[in-house]
């Protein structure tokens, strides 16, 4: 249930309200408008009619009921987009678009070093790079674990970049959260719950990828996970679902953009690097990309591709980064957004 507070309710009846929700056994969580106080009562959908008789306190406008099954992240409950403070003067969810770039997997200090570098000229504003990779094979290159996150957080600081890496398991929540600015969860642990529930106790903005296999309802729910345990700041990244085409490593689903920025108020970009998984379509779909909507994009790039650790089919090399970034202005100004 929505509680929708009168704009002019005061401290003390909006406390009283927060009471009376947790007495009938609901969390209450504030969404702060820009004139109002909304209140969201969560919990068992089974007796949420209980929470009607709130509508004759005072200071509370209307009781209503939110239709959608997330909460947290719908529209319904707070229709104001998201903006997301990762690092001062780097936003996701307003205007300024998010550029996430740097390899799959941090693999050295001087690959990571040069990266940042080139990646910041070209504009980019995060600096991304695994330490611990899900890779299909247990026999393929796992990640340089604690080491790789020391890499890339001393490359992220010499450029004077903020950085995201990858988080598989709920014990290393805490070790990350201490090198890293953003915590990505991946595609294959969207639907990991203790993760997800874990990180959503992170101080931290998450990246939450969406899954191979997962509609865009189970997507927001996963993104629910992280909300129901307190955060806010949670990134919604489009990085392709498995579909019977062959011809891209997954089918990058663009159209998840719009229906995403309908349905819910967090900030979605975009990854045609995972999307696609060639390096030759990585500029066409990030171009597409803005066209949709999207709030930011996440691209893999590698000083030299050939020699990549994982992903090397579908890094970009500098060059071909800097390329798209400068074609990529076109698109961005044509979407009332600045990069
Ligand atoms: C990655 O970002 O390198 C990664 C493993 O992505 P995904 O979880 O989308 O496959
Ligand atoms: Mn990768």
């Amino acid at each position: 249930m929505i509680i929708v507070m009168e704009a002019r309710a005061s401290k003390s009846e909006i406390r009283s309200v927060l009471e009376k929700i947790k007495e009938l056994g609901y969390t209450p969580h504030t969404i702060h408008g820009k004139t109002r106080k909304v209140i969201g009562a969560i919990g068992d959908e089974r007796g949420k009619f209980v929470l009607q008789s709130l509508e004759s306190l005072p200071g509370v406008e209307r009781v209503v009921p939110i239709l959608k099954p997330y909460k947290l992240a719908s529209k319904e409950v707070k229709p104001e987009r998201t903006v997301i403070r990762i690092a001062p003067g780097v936003t996701v969810g307003d205007r300024q678009l998010l550029i996430i770039a740097g390899p799959c997997s941090v693999e050295s200090e001087q690959q990571m070093v040069d990266t940042a570098r080139a990646v910041k000229a070209a504009g980019a504003h995060v600096l991304r790079g695994g330490a611990f990779k899900p890779r299909t094979s247990p026999y393929a290159f796992q990640g340089l674990a604690e080491k790789g996150l020391k890499i890339l957080r001393a490359a992220g600081d010499k450029a004077g970049m903020p950085v995201v890496t990858e988080v598989m398991n709920p014990i290393d929540v805490e070790l990350i959260a201490d090198y890293s600015d953003i915590l990505q969860v991946g595609a294959r642990n969207v639907q990991n719950f203790a993760l997800l529930k874990r990180i959503g106790k992170s101080k931290r903005p998450i990246l939450l990828k969406r899954g191979m296999m997962t509609t865009i309802t189970e997507f927001l729910m996963s993104a629910e996970y992280c909300m129901s345990e307190g955060s806010r700041q949670v990134i919604l990244c489009e990085r392709g679902i498995r579909t019977f085409e062959d011809a891209t490593r997954n089918t990058l689903d663009l159209s998840a953009v719009p229906v995403l920025r309908e349905r819910t108020h967090l900030p979605v970009i975009v990854d045609p690097s995972h999307g696609t998984g060639h390096a030759a379509y990585v500029a066409p779909m990030s171009y597409a990309a803005v066209a949709a909507g999207a709030d930011g994009l996440l691209i893999e790039v590698h000083p030299r591709p050939e020699k990549a650790l994982s992903d090397g089919p579908q890094s970009l090399t500098f060059e071909k980064f800097r390329e798209m970034m400068q074609m990529l202005s076109g698109f961005v100004s044509a979407a009332g957004r600045t990069v």
